[in-house]
């Protein structure tokens, strides 16, 4: 076992992390399979909704104007605006870059005729492949919405299953709009009367253990609002309580909750429209407590709750922190959040998802989180070397795959 000395430590933790293939455990991508779902392109790259809330600060179309344009419209719209007059500095608009980039095409010509050519000369099929290759990533988990009308479908049809594309069964409609979820399931032959009495709760139990089995997925899922409280009397309360965690312990899966999201802040800005609120993180510990038998992934979207989360995580073993979503998904905020990650919970976390809803942002989401990371494990090697300690090669591969793909695995199969 070679000992690494302090001069060839971050080059080597570079490398390792570089080369350790990732496990994304939360995208909004979908396989090939799922046709016009997959978003992929240079024109679903330039209208990404993280890239039209910037958009908007600075151009000056009316929305309803803006979302009357064809894709490619709006795309050229974006690219004047945020990479023509003036430079793509923000995390999303360097993503773009880094994408391009990656794929060999020039950035420098700034011409975006030309990068359609080539998006238009590939089958998605090849740069599905292509795509995967160059993240370095073996696999990922899609989010997996049985109301979708356009995906659920595809589901009850069935599809040749490609094991780089893993399931989550989303259940945002069932538990923020009770109401509307009840008469679905209702047409679809669930004897459901919506006032949450024992035979709705059987009815729900049953949906889910039905879609547990069609779908395989590795963790049901629900975003949350910063207002979230439990126990609160609400519809969306009683159903986590009594059909939720009850069908993800008897499908011995994880249930995994995204908090701090308020949805709609702007809504002329659609999917670009949702803003943040800090969140009680105590409801977090009273999940765990309560429910010591089902396993908890949670990640949060404020600044402001990262260091309670990380807190929470101490004290219970079925919960598993993860990512850094959305609006900390930057990397002056990674690097803070990963480094306190480590120094509170050592390497018993999951330091990030992707997130990606356009297929080609898995390149950028992990090259600039790779490097975060990279720099930040360097740096607590360093103060290992500083107390005496050996670090090898392996001991570095086996850390980073547990952080890429190892806890996560564990977790879910624990
Ligand atoms: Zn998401």
């Amino acid at each position: 076992m070679s000992q690494i000395n302090a001069s060839a430590l971050a080059d080597t933790v570079r490398k390792i992390v570089d080369s350790t293939p990732v496990l994304d455990m939360h995208t909004h991508i979908y396989a090939p399979a799922f046709g016009p779902l997959l978003l992929w392109g240079i024109d679903d790259l330039l209208t990404y909704h993280y890239v039209v809330a910037e958009l908007f600060r600075v151009a000056p179309l009316p929305y309803e104007k803006y979302w009357a344009l064809s894709k490619a419209d709006q795309a050229d719209y974006v690219w004047k605006h945020l990479f023509v007059e003036r430079s793509p500095v923000s995390e999303a608009c360097r993503g773009v870059l880094t994408i391009l980039h990656a794929l060999g095409l020039d950035t420098s010509a700034r011409d975006l005729a030309a990068l359609r050519r080539y998006f238009a000369s590939l089958t998605v099929e090849q740069y599905t492949d292509r795509v995967f290759e160059l993240a370095g990533v073996s696999s990922v988990v899609m989010t997996n919405d049985p109301f979708d009308d356009l995906e659920r479908p595809v589901w009850e049809k069935g599809y040749p299953r490609d094991p780089r594309f893993q399931a989550a069964l989303r259940i945002d409609p069932l538990l923020n709009d009770w109401l509307g979820a009840a008469r679905r399931l209702k047409e679809w032959g669930y004897d459901v009367r919506g006032d949450l009495g024992p035979r709705d709760v059987d009815a729900v139990l049953r949906f889910l253990a039905d879609w547990v089995k069609r779908m395989q997925p590795r963790y049901m899922a629900v975003s949350l609002p910063p207002t979230f409280a439990l126990p609160d009397g609400s519809s969306c309360g009683t159903l986590i309580e009594k059909c939720v965690l009850p069908a993800a312990r008897d499908a011995g899966i994880p249930f995994a909750t995204m908090i701090g999201v308020r949805r709609a802040v702007n809504p002329h800005l659609r999917l670009a429209g949702d803003g943040l609120g800090r969140a009680d993180v105590q409801v977090v510990d009273r999940l765990c407590t309560r429910f010591p038998d089902n396993r908890f992934l949670v990640t949060m979207l404020g600044r402001e709750n990262q260091h309670e989360l990380c807190v929470s995580a101490r004290k219970h073993s079925n919960l598993m922190v993860f990512g850094c979503w959305w609006f900390v998904n930057v990397p002056s905020l990674i690097e803070e959040i990963t480094r306190m990650r480590m120094e509170l919970l050592g390497l018993s976390f999951v330091p990030q998802h992707s997130d990606a809803r356009v297929l080609d942002q898995i390149i950028y989401k992990w090259s600039h989180s790779r490097s975060i990371l990279a720099d930040v494990l360097a740096d607590k090697y360093r103060d290992l070397l500083d107390a005496g300690w050996s670090v090898t090669e392996q001991d570095i591969r086996r850390d980073v795959r547990m952080l890429l793909s190892g806890n996560f695995e564990r977790f879910c199969e624990s």
